[in-house]
């Protein structure tokens, strides 16, 4: 379902990083990169309509910060204990940060694979917290529930890690299969919380090869001249991948920057009405039985 748009999101794309990582030194694991990728700041202040900033044009509009060549990489449905460690190790070498949005579940299982993706530089948002395959077959209460406790997860596998490690838990939400609902935009607006969709994908999700996977992801790219990308940190083939796909966008002129909430953003969102980042009194919640799907 598609909405028309009427984002006030303000966007500040960071051109004294970009200049600065001109100057830089080259990655050590990567000669194409540059030892910092840029960022790309991403305010959540909802549309005049009351609608979550929502970006990603593969259902909304594209983030005006990123140009042509840009790709934001982004991970889904982890932490997974056998190949989140694989991913971070890729995008250290390739001194990539990147955005994931992590199950609540898994994050709960794994705080220390959370608090790594942290500590690495890497924004973190949330993808509910079980990851049921259609948020809009769920009563509003208990979707509702699905998000609000998938942020309390990952926000409470954070909360032994240094502040700006804590810091780097975003504003952000991924619906799961991108299968959004407006009286939910609505709600995650009220709390200050932006929406991330996707310019593209490379369908990782799918039983394909790995070579299949980057084969996919670079016809995309061209097609959507780069963008939000969606992979899945959970998948082997992805892992698998990894590098060498970075390595073939490189080549073709593609650079890599990261999502990442504006100053003043979380705060925002952690001052919020019915807030879902921030502080907040823990609380026994009714048992959810992890149910993650395998889709998208
Ligand atoms: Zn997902």
């Amino acid at each position: 379902m598609r909405f028309a748009l009427f984002a006030t999101a303000v966007f500040a794309v960071m051109t004294a990083g970009w200049a600065q990582a001109a100057t830089e030194s080259a990655c050590p694991g990567d000669p194409l990169a540059p030892a910092n990728n840029p960022v790309v700041q991403l305010d959540a202040y909802p549309t005049p309509d009351g609608l979550a900033a929502s970006f990603g044009s593969l259902q909304y509009r594209r983030l005006p910060g990123l140009g042509p060549k840009d790709i934001a990489l982004t991970f889904d449905d982890g932490p997974n204990p056998t190949t989140t460690p694989k991913v971070l190790r890729v995008l250290a070498q390739h001194c990539i940060k990147a955005t994931f949005f992590l199950v609540g579940s898994y994050a709960a299982a794994r705080p220390d694979l959370v608090r790594a993706e942290a500590a690495a530089g890497h924004v973190i948002g949330s993808h509910t917290w079980s990851h049921p395959d259609n948020l809009r077959r769920l009563d509003q209460a208990a979707a509702e529930r699905e998000i609000v406790r998938g942020f309390r997860a990952v926000q409470d596998s954070l909360s032994g890690a240094p502040e700006t490690d804590r810091a780097q838990l975003a504003p952000f939400f991924r619906f799961p299969g991108l299968n959004d609902n407006r009286v939910l935009r609505e709600w995650l607006g009220q709390r200050q919380i932006a929406v991330i969709g996707a310019d593209l994908g490379a369908d990782d999700w799918l039983r394909i090869d790995a070579a299949e996977v980057q084969r996919r992801a670079i016809s995309n790219a061209a097609l959507s001249h780069g963008g939000v990308l969606i992979l899945h940190d959970t998948r082997a083939h992805t892992a698998e991948v990894l590098s060498n796909l970075i390595t073939a966008l490189e080549e073709r002129g593609y650079r890599f920057v990261q999502l990442v909430p504006a100053p003043g953003a979380g705060e925002r969102a952690a001052t919020a009405p019915g807030a879902l980042i921030g502080l907040w009194p823990v609380a026994s919640s009714d048992p959810i039985v992890p149910v993650v799907s395998r889709s998208r």
